[in-house]
């Protein structure tokens, strides 16, 4: 399949999930997630109308997006991966929204780098809700004190989780939900190629589509 019916096909069962579903809200950014794809297939994707996409490493959004950025200023990118303090402004000149904040040491990072490049960029809390230690976001108990913490700094608008792969995506969903409606807070970064339609339903704003978008990674 060409990456224009590939899209065509995701949007209409992003549509169909959404439909008839009371949770589902009432548009879901599609999110091309564009790890180790070329700037070719990055191009295609925009062709067939992709406006948002994430990136993994600030160091490969330095390599490919500049270019991209200056052909499409229409386009938005995000920061779907780690980030670490010494790369924050970096992150904040390329990037224009953070979705994987998960300590208050990025938080103050990107705070200060925010203030000192005059921009402001959407920020979500990533959190690990299912208590994997080798992943990142911030521990569910752990939760709602920095979500106040950066909230005071940041312009938060939502919350982001990637479920562990060996479970039922539901609870996840459900939890990430609930903990972004106490908060007040509107975006609920989840779903991926695997698991987008039940994140729709669950209320999912963007979904993170990489592999059932683009094809297997190389
Ligand atoms: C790679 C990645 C995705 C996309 O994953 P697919 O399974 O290829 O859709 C989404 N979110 C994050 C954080 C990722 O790292």
């Amino acid at each position: 399949m060409t990456i224009d019916s590939q899209i065509a096909s995701l949007r209409a069962r992003m549509e169909a999930a959404r439909k008839g579903t009371p949770l589902a809200t009432p548009s879901v950014t599609l999110l091309g997630a564009s790890k180790a794809q070329p700037a070719s297939l990055i191009e295609q994707a925009i062709a067939a109308g992709v406006t948002v996409f994430g990136e993994n490493r600030v160091q490969e959004a330095a390599d490919k997006w500049p270019d991209l950025r200056e052909r499409h200023p229409g386009v938005k990118l995000h920061l779907i991966g780690p980030l670490q303090s010494n790369k924050a402004k970096s992150a904040v000149q390329l990037f224009d929204a953070i979705q994987t904040i998960d300590r208050t040491s990025i938080a103050d990072a990107l705070a200060e780098a925010m203030e000192q490049l005059g921009r402001k960029l959407d920020c979500y809390i990533q959190v690990n809700t299912g208590k994997e230690p080798q992943k990142a976001g911030v521990m569910p108990d752990e939760a709602d004190a920095l979500i106040e913490y950066c909230s005071k700094i940041l312009p938060v608008v939502g919350l982001m989780c990637v479920p562990p792969a060996d479970q039922p995506p539901a609870p996840h969903f459900a939890l990430l939900h609930e903990m972004a409606s106490r908060h007040g807070l509107k975006e609920l970064s989840m779903g991926m190629s695997e698991d987008f339609e039940v994140a729709i339903r669950m209320g999912s704003t963007c979904v993170r589509l990489g592999r059932a978008l683009f094809g297997e990674r190389d």
